[in-house]
């Protein structure tokens, strides 16, 4: 089986802890630049679902690039917002990528809430599409909780604000070697590569 995958982002954060990931796991990914996708080409991602929306941004980069090609779509949810921002987690704050703006809103609105209130977990699902049309879907979760002030420098997005379960540092706090133990995205990419070995 051919193990070169594209993975469709533009994210570097993401890029980094997926290349760590599939060194582990005997995949090697290459990214949309490598493999001759315009770098103005966007998907929008318009998806009212994290399937949605990993899906539409894999089968878009596949089709055009004719290689098999995988895009997560992930997000945070607190449950006492009833799942907010979830797939909206990007621009929850009004600006799309602006993490600072992102956190500082989600503290705002959680001001006041104390203990298992503060709890939240991150989802990813990840898409893989071939250019037969198969597709693979996975899915990883981590629990954790909101802190009450950001800390940490490390990661990227909701990093500074949220804390695992087993943990008292933030994401951004442990650094990518620890997050990649446990992290959302790390469980979807294992899920993933399972059942690619059961195939
Ligand atoms: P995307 O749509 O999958 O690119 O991710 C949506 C947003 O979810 C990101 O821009 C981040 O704000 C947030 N997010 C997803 N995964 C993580 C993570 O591992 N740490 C912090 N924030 C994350």
């Amino acid at each position: 089986m051919d193990k070169t995958i594209v993975l469709s982002t533009h994210n570097k954060g993401k890029l980094v802890e997926f290349e760590g990931l599939a060194e582990r796991l005997g995949l090697k990914i290459i990214t949309r630049d490598e493999a001759g996708i315009p770098h103005d080409f966007d998907v929008v991602e318009d998806g009212t679902t994290f399937e949605e929306n990993s899906y539409k941004k894999a089968y878009e980069v596949m089709k055009m690039c004719g290689l098999p090609t995988m895009a997560d779509d992930s997000g945070l949810m607190v449950d006492a917002l009833d799942g907010q921002p979830g797939v909206y987690s990007s621009r929850f704050g009004g600006v799309e990528g602006d993490a600072v703006r992102n956190y500082t809103k989600l503290l705002k609105m959680m001001e006041g809430l104390k203990g298992d209130e503060r709890k939240a977990h991150f989802t990813t699902v990840i898409t893989l599409v071939y250019p037969d049309g198969e597709t693979i879907v996975s899915k990883g979760e981590c629990h954790g909780h909101i802190t009450e002030e950001p800390k940490g420098e490390l990661g990227f997005g909701y990093d500074p604000v949220f804390i695992a379960e087993g943990f008292d540092k933030t994401f951004a706090e442990l650094g990518p070697e620890v997050k990649n133990g446990v992290s959302h995205r790390a469980k979807a990419l294992e899920e993933l590569e399972r059942i690619l070995s059961e195939r």
